[in-house]
């Protein structure tokens, strides 16, 4: 059987002695793995079609197991991105938690269109010179592909008792998945961290904009840095 993906590939592995197996997040059946064969031979016709960071229209042979990859057209090689090395390890790190994130076959194309749009928006970021932007996108992507997954961070108002937290030293609890008021935290003795509320602010703007508008948003590197702060701290409870 023939199938025919739009895929963006999401890592590569060497197999054999010119092999790769290649893992792409498809918009038609989520993530999947196939076989690149032959692909590390001197002059291979796939090798350039088929690197990590690549939208491209990839048809894959298969009856059972990986099956093999028989051709790819690329749409977008995020050339921009690819020319800078922070962007680069930035969108790395960004897949790397996607690719643990998201299960095989299971397609769902609000991911693929947040996927896509993220590497757009840090394409045009470095084709903008707009270096500082890098880790606001990363987390911005983060939040955003937790809440399609269904782990939102609750920072609309206190996670125990739905009380607005607007403004009273707010902390942040992993465990409970978002903010709580200094009264549950005071009650609960729950293990939670400060969480500053230009975070929170920045919290809810990832949620309510799209990926493509998140570059707009002007955030100093502190606030980055308080919002990377509770996205880590997310991550490693929930993940
Ligand atoms: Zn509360």
């Amino acid at each position: 059987m023939e199938y025919k993906y739009t895929g963006i590939i999401l890592k590569k592995r060497n197999v054999g002695e010119t092999d790769r197996i290649l893992t792409i997040y498809t918009l038609e059946n989520g993530k999947v793995r196939s076989l690149a064969k032959g692909v590390r031979k001197p002059h291979a016709k796939l090798a350039a079609t088929l690197e990590n960071i690549i939208l491209a229209d990839i048809t894959i042979e298969r009856t059972r197991g990986l099956g093999k990859i028989t051709g790819s057209i690329i749409e977008n090689n995020f050339t921009f991105l690819k020319s800078d090395c922070q962007a680069v390890l930035e969108v790395f790190s960004s897949l790397n938690l996607f690719d643990k994130m998201v299960d095989f076959e299971s397609p769902d194309q609000k991911v693929f269109h947040l996927l896509r749009d993220y590497l757009t928006a840090a394409d045009s970021c470095v084709a903008n010179e707009n270096k500082e932007k890098y880790l606001l996108l990363r987390l911005g992507f983060t939040v955003k592909l937790l809440h399609e997954l269904g782990y939102t961070l609750e920072v609309k108002s206190c996670v125990k008792c739905g009380n607005s937290i607007s403004g009273n030293a707010p902390t942040f609890s992993a465990q409970h998945g978002g903010v709580l008021c200094p009264d549950c935290f005071e009650k609960n003795q729950e293990a939670a961290i400060p969480i500053h509320v230009n975070a929170i602010k920045m919290i809810r703007l990832f949620l309510h904009n799209k990926m493509s508008t998140l570059s707009k948003i002007q955030a100093s590197e502190n606030d980055c840095d308080s919002t990377s702060l509770v996205v880590e701290e997310f991550l490693r409870w929930n993940m």
